[in-house]
């Protein structure tokens, strides 16, 4: 296959995948893999928004267990996104990827503020622009982020990589008598209550018809794979 199916895509990575062996924080050798992964598909001619979670650092909802606001703790979720969003750029940069990292909180001198114009025209320059911060608000998540962000720049596909091959009937990690769903629709999702992402955002990508494909970024080019149209990960649609 040659041509290719998707020309801009909003590339969504978990928090988790960035620790890779790790319980907590950053590994590098994560952010390298992530950026080879994506320097491919740059390579040949693919537009790439990116939001990059926090589970690695601090997710709200843990944080809020040990007695902090819920509040403060998604604004340190928020904040941890930034973090992460500025590794995954120095990488990047390392690879000779231009990039830019914006967020809809104003952050002076560290990254651009967020407009869904400014993002559209550094994507039609081929700049990885990494949308950081989340929505910019608390009790949401990166989820939410990635899909708000797809429909803003008119992104063809929302693509989630995470540490395993796809959408499960069951939670690989725990079970294992499972089943790998190659195909869902949106309603097959919500009746079986699949674990893609949080409902919130799910419900927003459904509304606005924007596919989903669940992946395995750890997988050595499989993010290339489906840029080509090759069966990788589960497909999402109408
Ligand atoms: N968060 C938030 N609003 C947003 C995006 C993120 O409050 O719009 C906070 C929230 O606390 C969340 C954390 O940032 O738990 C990290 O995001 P997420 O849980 O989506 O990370 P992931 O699971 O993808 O690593």
């Amino acid at each position: 296959m040659s041509t290719n199916i998707y020309s801009r895509i909003l590339l969504k990575i978990s928090g988790e995948v960035l620790q890779g062996r790790n319980k907590f924080g950053i590994d590098i050798n994560s952010l390298k893999k992530i950026a080879k992964e994506i320097k491919l598909i740059l390579n040949i001619g693919v537009q790439v928004g990116l939001v990059i979670g926090s589970g690695n650092l601090f997710r709200g909802t843990t944080l809020s267990k040990v007695g902090i606001n819920r509040i403060a703790c998604d604004h340190i979720g928020i904040l941890s996104t930034i973090i992460n969003s500025l590794a995954m750029q120095d990488i990047m940069n390392n690879y000779s990827i231009h990039s830019c990292v914006m967020s809809p909180i104003p952050l002076h001198g560290i990254c651009e503020t967020y407009t869904y114009q400014r993002a559209i025209k550094l994507l039609s320059k081929h700049y990885v622009v990494i949308f950081a911060a989340g929505i910019g608000n608390p009790l949401f998540t990166t989820d939410s982020a990635a899909c708000l962000r797809g429909i803003e720049t008119q992104s063809d596909i929302i693509l989630k990589g995470t540490k395993v091959d796809g959408v499960y009937s069951k939670d690989p990690e725990k079970y294992s008598q499972v089943t790998l769903y190659k195909k869902l629709t949106y309603r097959d999702v919500i009746k079986h209550e699949l674990k893609v992402m949080d409902l919130s955002a799910f419900l927003l990508a459904r509304d606005h018809n924007l596919p989903i494909i669940v992946f395995n970024i750890n997988k050595n080019e499989s993010l290339y794979r489906i840029i080509k149209g090759y069966n990788e990960g589960t497909i999402i649609t109408n």
